[in-house]
Parts: C-alpha cells; sequence; structure tokens
C-alpha cells in the first residue's frame, strides 16, 4: 500500500477537455463557449462528490484564460498564464469550509478576488459546496451576477441544488455532473491499471467499479489502495479491502426464510449493519436476481456484485421448493412473482420509507410458510403484470408513464415496451404505422424533458380527438451524441397508412403546431409502407428502434463471445443499437391503446394476452403471429362478451355477481388455454 492515498488522483485528473470521461453533453457546452470567443457563462455543477464537478470548473476557468488554445479549447499549460503561480485567474473557495464569518462576508471575499493581482484577464470564483451559503450570501450572489460590474465568472459547485433557491438557479446554466456508465468506469480502471503496470483479474476491477459507484476520483483513489508492487489485484482482496460480505449475509437470510426460520431471518435483518435503505436495495436485488438466474434459469445481471455469485444461490430456491412441495415449474415461479410484485409497488427514497417498506416485506414473506395457499387470494380477472424494477402510473391525460430505478433504459422497460406493441396487434390486429422524432432545442435537460411531456400530452389530445379506438402509441424520452435530449414515437395513427400523404401531413403539421407552442422544435417523421410484410417488419424496426439504448451491465466485452444479450436475442443490429446514455427516469410512456387502463379494459373476460418474449419465444416475436391471433381473439371476446351480458338480462344484484364469476370461473386466465386456429409455440 502507498502512503499518499490522491497520487493517482493528481496524475490521473484530466488536464483538457478532451481526457474528461462520460461528461460529453457538459464538455460540449464548456467547448462550445471557449469555441465562440471565450464566452463567459456562469455555471452551476450538480452532481455527487467526487464525480468531476472542480475538474470541470478548472479546466472552464483555465481555457477563458490560457493565451493559445489547443484545438479542443483546452488550455495549453505551457503559456505564461497557465503558469501563473496564482492560479491564473481561478479563485477556489470550498463553502462548507468557511468559517461563519467568512460564510457571511462573502462580499469581503469577492472584495479580495477584485484587488488580488494574477495574469488571466477572467476571474473565475468557484465556489464548491454552494449549498453551505446562506441568504444574505445567496442575496448578494443574485445581485452579483445580475448586474455583473466586477465581471467575474461565477461557477458553484453542489450536491443538493434545491437548497439554492429558484431565483439564483434560474440565473445560472445548470449542468448534472453524472456517474460514469459502467462500461467506461471499467475503461479508466483498466487504462490506469495498464499504465501502472498492475496485474488484475478483470472480474475484480468490475467489483471495484460496482463497490465504488463509479465516480472516477473514487475509482482511481480506490484502485491505488489496494494495488501494491507485485500484487495481483483479486476479487478476494477488493472485497477484503471495501468489507463486501453482503453477499453472505444475505445468503444467510434467503437461506433461513426459505427453512421457513422467519425469527432467524429477523435477527440477520436486524444484526445487518447497514443503513435500512441500502438494506432495502439490497433484498430487492437479490429477490429479483434469484428470479432470473436461478427461478428462470436465465443469464440476466441485476447488480454486478451479486451476480458472481447468485447461481451459488440455488440452495435457497430448493429449500423453498421442498419445505413447501412445489414443482419446478410454475408454481414456485408463481409464489416468486408475488414478493417482485411487492418491490415493484415499493419506490425506496429514503431511510425512513425503507424501514417501513422492510418490515412490510417481513409480513410478506409470510405467505411463503407452509399454509399460506396463494391461489386464494387471486382476483379472476388477471390484469397485465406490473414488471419487477419499474412502476406505472397515469398522467392527467391518461397516459401511462412508466418509472425505472435506473438511469439507463433497463431490461424491464424493453419488456414492457415489447409486449404492449405485440398486445396491441393481438387485440386490435393493426400495426403500428408512424415513427417520430421530435427534438426541443431546449438548454438544459429538465427543459427539453419538460418540453417533450407537453408533446406527449398534445399529441395525445390531437390522436384522441379523432374519435376512433384502435390508435395508440408510445413514447421514450432519449438522449444521444448527436440530437441531446429527444423524443422517439411510434404507434397507429388511425387512417395514415391507407390514405398516405394528405392524411398524415394533417396529422404531422398539427404535432408541429402543438409542439412549438412550448418553443422550438424539430420533427422528423416515418410512414409505413402498405401492406403485407413490409409492413410487419416496419412496425417491429419501430418498436425495437425504441429498444436499442438498453443498457445491459455486465454485457462487456469479455462477456459477449459467451453469451448472448437481449438485443442480440431480438436480433437488433449492432449498427442500429445507440450508446447507452443516462437519462433521469421517466423516460417512457404509452398513450392510447397501449396504456395500463386500455390494456385491462382488454383484457376483461379473462382475456388475457401471450408473451413471446416472456416465454423467451424469441424467434416468433417477430413473426406476426398476432394478425391470426388478432381474429381469433375477437370472436373468442365477442363470444365471451355476449354471454356475460346475456347473464345480466336474466340477473341482478348480488345473484348477477355470482353467476358471473362462475362463468370467470370457467375461463382460464391462462392465455395459453384458449382454441387457436395457428401454430402456436409452447407445444412443439
Ligand atoms: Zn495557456
Amino acid at each position: 500500500m502507498t502512503t499518499d492515498p490522491e497520487r493517482y488522483d493528481k496524475i490521473y485528473r484530466p488536464r483538457t477537455f478532451s481526457e474528461v470521461l462520460g461528461q460529453d453533453d457538459i464538455v460540449r457546452h464548456l467547448r462550445s463557449l471557449i469555441g465562440r470567443n471565450k464566452l463567459r457563462r456562469n455555471l452551476l455543477l450538480c452532481g455527487d462528490r467526487g464525480a468531476g464537478k472542480t475538474t470541470l470548473a478548472r479546466l472552464y476557468a483555465a481555457a477563458l484564460n490560457c493565451e493559445s488554445n489547443l484545438p479542443d479549447g483546452s488550455a495549453c499549460g505551457t503559456c505564461e498564464t497557465c503558469r501563473d503561480p496564482n492560479g491564473g485567474g481561478l479563485f477556489e473557495y470550498d463553502t462548507a469550509g468557511l468559517n461563519k464569518e467568512e460564510r457571511e462576508s462573502i462580499g469581503a471575499l469577492l472584495a479580495q478576488a477584485r484587488i488580488s493581482k494574477c495574469r488571466g484577464s477572467v476571474k473565475v470564483i468557484f465556489l464548491d459546496e454552494a449549498h453551505a451559503l446562506d441568504d444574505d450570501a445567496i442575496d448578494l450572489l443574485l445581485k452579483e451576477i445580475e448586474d455583473d460590474r466586477h465581471g467575474f465568472v461565477f461557477c458553484l459547485a453542489t450536491t443538493a441544488p434545491a437548497k439554492l433557491g429558484e431565483a439564483l438557479i434560474s440565473r445560472l446554466m445548470v449542468h448534472r455532473v453524472r456517474a460514469l456508465a459502467p462500461d467506461t468506469a471499467l475503461q479508466l480502471l483498466r487504462d490506469i491499471a495498464a499504465k501502472q503496470s498492475i496485474d488484475y483479474d478483470p472480474k475484480a476491477l468490475q467489483l471495484l467499479a460496482a463497490v465504488k459507484r463509479n465516480y472516477p476520483r473514487d475509482l482511481v483513489i480506490g484502485l491505488e489502495q489496494i494495488s501494491g508492487p507485485g500484487d495481483r489485484i483479486t476479487v478476494e482482496l477488493v472485497k477484503e479491502a471495501f468489507g463486501v460480505d453482503q453477499i453472505d449475509i444475505l445468503h444467510a437470510y434467503g437461506l433461513a426464510f426459505a427453512k421457513g426460520q422467519f425469527d432467524r431471518a429477523s435477527e440477520i435483518l436486524s444484526a445487518w449493519q447497514e443503513s435500512p435503505l441500502r438494506k432495502a436495495e439490497w433484498i430487492r436485488n437479490y429477490i429479483v436476481s434469484l428470479y432470473y438466474n436461478v427461478v428462470l434459469g436465465r443469464d440476466v445481471v441485476v447488480d454486478p456484485l451479486l451476480h458472481g455469485a447468485i447461481r451459488e444461490q440455488g440452495a435457497v430456491v430448493s429449500e423453498l421448493q421442498q419445505r413447501l412441495g412445489l414443482t419446478a415449474g410454475r408454481d414456485l415461479r408463481e409464489h416468486w412473482e408475488s414478493l417482485l410484485q411487492f418491490w415493484a409497488r415499493h419506490r425506496l427514497d429514503d431511510d425512513a420509507g425503507a424501514q417501513l417498506t422492510i418490515a412490510l416485506f417481513e409480513r410478506q414473506i409470510d405467505i411463503l410458510r407452509d399454509d399460506s395457499p396463494l391461489s386464494a387470494s387471486r382476483s379472476p380477472i388477471v390484469p397485465v403484470a406490473p414488471p419487477p424494477m419499474v412502476e406505472a402510473s397515469s398522467d392527467a391525460m391518461g397516459c401511462t408513464v412508466i418509472r425505472s430505478a435506473s438511469e439507463y433504459m433497463s431490461a424491464a422497460e424493453v419488456r414492457e415496451i415489447i409486449n404492449r406493441a405485440s398486445f396491441f396487434i393481438q387485440h386490435h390486429g393493426k400495426l403500428f404505422n408512424v415513427a417520430l422524432t421530435m427534438r426541443p432545442f431546449a438548454a438544459s435537460e429538465p427543459e427539453a424533458v419538460e418540453a417533450i411531456a407537453a408533446f406527449r400530452r398534445k399529441l395525445a389530445g390531437v390522436l384522441s380527438a379523432k374519435g376512433e379506438d384502435g390508435w395508440g402509441g408510445a413514447i421514450l424520452i432519449d438522449r444521444s451524441e448527436e440530437r441531446g435530449v429527444h423524443a422517439r414515437f411510434t404507434g397507429h395513427v388511425p387512417g395514415v397508412a391507407e390514405q398516405f400523404r394528405p392524411e398524415f401531413e394533417q396529422f404531422l403539421g398539427e404535432c408541429r403546431r402543438r409542439a412549438s407552442d412550448d418553443g422550438d422544435c424539430e420533427i422528423q417523421s416515418e410512414v409505413a409502407p402498405a401492406g403485407g410484410k413490409q409492413a410487419l417488419r416496419f412496425h417491429w424496426k419501430a418498436v425495437l428502434d425504441l429498444c436499442a439504448s438498453l443498457y445491459e451491465p455486465g454485457l462487456d466485452s469479455s462477456f459477449a463471445s459467451t453469451r448472448r444479450g437481449i438485443l442480440d436475442r431480438l436480433g437488433v443490429r449492432v449498427k442500429d443499437r445507440r450508446d447507452p446514455r443516462p437519462i433521469s427516469p421517466p423516460r417512457l410512456s404509452f398513450i392510447g391503446g397501449l396504456t395500463d387502463e386500455a390494456l385491462q379494459e382488454a383484457s376483461r373476460f379473462n382475456m388475457t394476452f401471450l408473451s413471446a418474449y416472456d416465454d423467451s419465444a424469441f424467434d416468433r416475436i417477430r413473426d406476426g403471429w398476432e394478425l391470426k391471433e388478432a381474429a381469433d381473439r375477437r370472436r373468442e371476446f365477442n363470444d365471451r362478451q355476449t354471454k356475460f351480458a346475456s347473464l345480466s338480462r336474466q340477473f341482478t344484484g348480488d345473484q348477477l355477481k355470482q353467476e358471473q364469476d362462475v362463468l370467470l370461473g370457467k375461463w382460464p386466465s391462462d392465455a395459453k388455454f384458449r382454441l387457436r386456429s395457428w401454430p402456436v409455440w409452447w407445444q412443439q
């Protein structure tokens, strides 16, 4: 172990814009300011400690003052100003580190900066931990920024922007500094290891990235802490250095409840030295991870830390099976899905809420007691089950908005998109015929997201105003290198494919007019070719386009050769895939015939849907079986509806309810039990 934990941090701190990893939006913005005659802008950088806020502020300040900037806009590092020992124009204050008087007299600090001599012509005031400023200091800053008498450039950094107040925030260019994407974090560790000739087990670096949550400074310091001369970095070493014994605790906990030792399970939980929030997250990820990797026997990374050990947790599942006398397949899966639904219903925001969730979960696993028949609590109508890890809600226009816990597009969201796109054909017998990309020209991510949400509401308005059944669409908020934050829409717009141009131009014109109420935007559109195989191909291409920014953790190059990811199985071509980029959820919503409400309505009389995706029938997903299913389904639906209606002519009140229940009981809620006129995939 070395004695100076900051050494790597200093060596590997980015010196130019091009060396900054994973903050493309901010870097592009700063470079464009420098490129446009060194525009001065007041900035607010939000993000966790170690995310790189200070580095970005220093790069901007140095670039503003440098006498011969590099081609990428960065400071040269060699001119007189760059080498000025007085910092060439940058004044850094750690606001939280100031004492009370200093904080109160921020004016005095500014006066000092004003008179102090330095070579740089632009004085940049960097206030780190700016949320520690009190109201008077914020007022003073507001005035200083408003008047701009002294030509300062202000750069504020904070982990808690809300504390700065709207008035100040509205006068700053706001940027969010994010954790690195896991692939980028891993690449950073690999690069440094190579430069320092450190020998390592690739899995150990993956684990380190997961422990350090992908913040560059923590990553490099963490790497330095565990690397000694001649040592190989192993998984064991990382576990030992950073106390990763959570997996053993989870295993003991899982085994206790599987064996029916509920008191023991509670003891383990309360002895566990973790915050309630982290405990709850661990348990949730553990349950979901077991579901995919053991119950379903698939290979899905829910949490990189857990994943390495999850297969060895099979004992938990087999103990449970044995105790409850379950068969391997369906029975256990249903029990487990009830646990998933529990976690899908509970959001984890803070410690107090998480503690409550854990208490409720302990009640929930009571259903895994021997004497609890799960089936008794089932309702006769089975709505589309919420998928694990995402949560759906309705907005004012009745759109279904999906919330995920992750900043990246997740497998659960892909599942929603694929399934609903399939359900839509099964019920309506119609294909999606339009694909739009809408890009608002907004200054910041929140503004762009708001503009897109407004566009979505208006799109829903335009479409529902047509007064026809059988329209619907999915909207994804995405982010890319070229387009910044933008929206992708695909769906069925009635009349468009058949009468093509005039109808569509009218629809598009309406979209444009509505969208531009909220500021400028660009809309690109594509319409399905008429009929047959081409129309089917258009539908699935547009749907898979929405999924193409899926981020599958763990599927980096070292895994790619040995297993196939979701996009591979769906047949999304490599050139059509987009670099996954973080965007604050919610980023996915459904309108019209794709909302929860519409799907529940369509599932009346136990008319549930088939999902080739959930059955892993990947070669059937895009082959168009839904068009035949739609005809079978319509017949059956009408038949059931007629029978239901005739009951209400014979009975009333409680008796009607009873007769209806009897009838529903005859119609199994498993969609596979209905008659089919086409070759199905589950009986081969
Ligand atoms: Zn220079």
